[in-house]
């Protein structure tokens, strides 16, 4: 089985249509680690494409903010404004689906799923000290993790920890990490909709543990059309600037 690992989409159908039209053909499965929205101006579109992608999905701390299961008291200002906005666009049906999605860790096959960390959805893991923990408790040897919008992830093989950096670059889509008997690893594929890695593509993975492999892609989107959608929603001008820098 191949897994298409798709994680903070926030609302950017442009992003998740480009993606998914690159991707296609070549995978059997759809996962996706939460965030489908928040920041962006599709929320509706993409709640409803990742329905129909049947996906397995877990649910984020913005699909939890815009369903009221958390107070988005706690986001920064930009943040909270675009949680009330798309609190306010959000279709019932759709917003029931975000507020029940589950929590992570959720198992899928050979591998596992979280939106922050093993042992808490909301942690962000920047660094190999903070992913330790989650390494040593993984509950399968590969994890794939979301939240930081940062492509790459962290390997542990006995006591050594790693950073993984696999950005393709030049005229690569993806590049491919082998998976390794005896290591852990938690793997991100980074945002679609607003990756923070300095690269504005919209990222994403392919996992083939059969196959030993995990590809993590890189592709452009129209980024234009949606700044402009951003702008008439009324949405924050900072959110829709860093959509151009991947930041
Ligand atoms: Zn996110």
């Amino acid at each position: 089985m191949r897994y298409l690992i798709l994680s903070d989409i926030h609302a950017n159908l442009t992003a998740l249509e480009a993606a998914l039209a690159a991707a296609k053909g070549r995978w059997d499965k759809a996962v996706c680690l939460g965030d489908l929205v928040g920041y962006g101006p599709d929320p509706n579109e993409v709640v409803n494409r990742v329905r129909e992608l049947d996906a397995v999905t877990i649910r984020g701390n913005h699909d939890k903010a815009v369903t009221g299961l958390t107070d988005p008291e706690e986001f920064n200002p930009v943040a909270h404004n675009a949680v009330l906005w798309t609190r306010a666009q959000l279709d019932p049906g759709n917003r029931d689906y975000l507020q029940n999605l589950p929590m992570g860790p959720l198992q899928v096959d050979a591998f596992s799923i979280v939106h922050g960390s093993v042992h808490d959805e909301d942690e962000y893991i920047f660094a190999p000290e903070l992913a330790l923990p989650g390494l040593i408790d993984a509950p399968s040897s590969v994890v794939f993790f979301g939240h930081t919008h940062i492509q790459g992830g962290f390997t542990k093989k006995r006591d050594d920890l790693a950073a993984l950096h696999p950005k393709p670059s030049g005229e690569n889509k993806f590049s491919t990490v082998s998976i390794e008997p005896n290591t852990t690893y938690l793997l991100n594929p980074g945002s679609i909709g607003q990756p923070r890695d300095a690269d504005p593509r919209a990222a994403f993975a392919i996992s083939d543990l059969e196959n030993k492999s995990v590809e993590f892609w890189r592709i452009p989107y129209d980024i234009q059309t949606v700044q402009e959608r951003m702008s008439r929603a009324g949405l924050p001008e900072a959110l829709i600037l860093r959509l151009a820098f991947g930041r």
